[in-house]
């Protein structure tokens, strides 16, 4: 794994978060982008070396909404960049990670995303992030 790519961060309404968050950066968010498979609308700010994606939940159903209703706004993953994610997800797997079902798959921000279960990483949802060539 490389370096830390984002961290993602669970918010109830997207337009109020990307104002609050614009002005903690002083710079405004580079993109909105939704995300439909996974019932996600997200925004990405880029502050120094620093990569913050905000996601809001667009149904009921997400993981989003989920984590919300669970544990309410704040910190939801945190992204490392890989090189390889195949490779990446087979060497976790064979170290005893659960790699969420499903992935990898496209993600936001032209990426390719798995997910680890945060059963098996102390509760912290990782996700690895791949470059889309
Ligand atoms: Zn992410």
């Amino acid at each position: 794994m490389d370096k830390i790519e984002h961290i993602g961060i669970a918010v109830k309404d997207l337009d109020k978060s990307n104002t609050l968050f614009a002005k903690l950066f002083g710079i405004p968010h580079y993109k909105i982008e939704a995300v439909e498979s996974e019932g996600v609308r997200t925004s990405f700010f880029q502050s120094g070396p620093n990569k913050i994606e905000l996601l809001e939940a667009t149904n009921p159903n997400s993981a989003i909404a989920k984590f919300l209703e669970k544990k309410g706004e704040g910190i939801h993953h945190i992204a490392f960049a890989v090189k390889d994610i195949e490779k990446e997800m087979e060497r976790l797997q064979q170290e005893g990670f659960v790699v969420l079902p499903g992935f990898p798959k496209q993600g936001a921000d032209n990426k390719i995303v798995a997910f680890l279960h945060p059963k098996g990483t102390n509760g912290v949802l990782v996700e690895l992030c791949q470059d889309k060539q």
